[in-house]
């Protein structure tokens, strides 16, 4: 299936100059979005994951349905003060200043495997910020797993050392 005839591409928007990758579309048709998670549910199996984790709130539409495949858990990666116990933090930078994001500090145990998703690879900030809390925990990132690559903001390059899985490019 061509999983890109189902993006829709938003010119000028949050701002001019942006051409914003709609997965909204995608989502909303069964056949497709069906076919993008089990294209990612079989790269878990692979992997022999043991638990998903996701940063907000798009990484959780792709986490999700991934691990209710797999009868395995899935920790949300939030902003600040949104998750209600003990966190751990990471601080990462945005395009204009810093933001911050948690994770429950009891979420993965040390020594779990872990599939990271999310919909999209930009800058990989925000995948950086989520490797790093994972690891902190103890997790082994076993793959990270996304539905874009926007392959012109080199996201990759920050992700040297772990195995991507990406279902469109651009
Ligand atoms: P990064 O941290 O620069 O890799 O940005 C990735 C985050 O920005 C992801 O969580 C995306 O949800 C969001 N993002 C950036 N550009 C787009 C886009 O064109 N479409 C949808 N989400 C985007």
């Amino acid at each position: 299936m061509d999983l890109k005839q189902y993006i829709t591409i938003v010119p000028d928007w949050p701002k001019p100059g942006i051409k914003f990758k709609d997965i909204t579309t995608l989502m909303d048709n069964g056949e497709a979005y069906k076919y993008a998670t089990d294209q990612i549910v079989e790269y878990a199996r692979e992997r022999q994951i043991d638990v998903v984790v996701g940063p907000e709130a798009r990484g959780f539409i792709i986490g999700c349905p991934v691990a209710y495949a797999m009868g395995v858990g899935f920790a949300p990666v939030r902003k600040e003060g949104k998750l209600p116990r003990e966190t751990i933090k990471m601080q990462y930078g945005l395009e204009y200043g810093k933001d911050v994001l948690t994770i429950h500090k009891d979420a993965i145990k040390p020594g779990q495997r872990v599939l990271i998703t999310d919909d999209l690879l930009a800058t990989g900030g925000t995948i950086e910020a989520t490797i790093k809390l994972v690891e902190e925990l103890g997790g082994v990132v076993a793959g990270i797993a996304f539905l874009i690559e926007l392959s012109y903001l080199d996201g990759r390059n920050k992700l040297n050392d772990y195995d991507i899985l990406t279902l469109m490019t651009y």
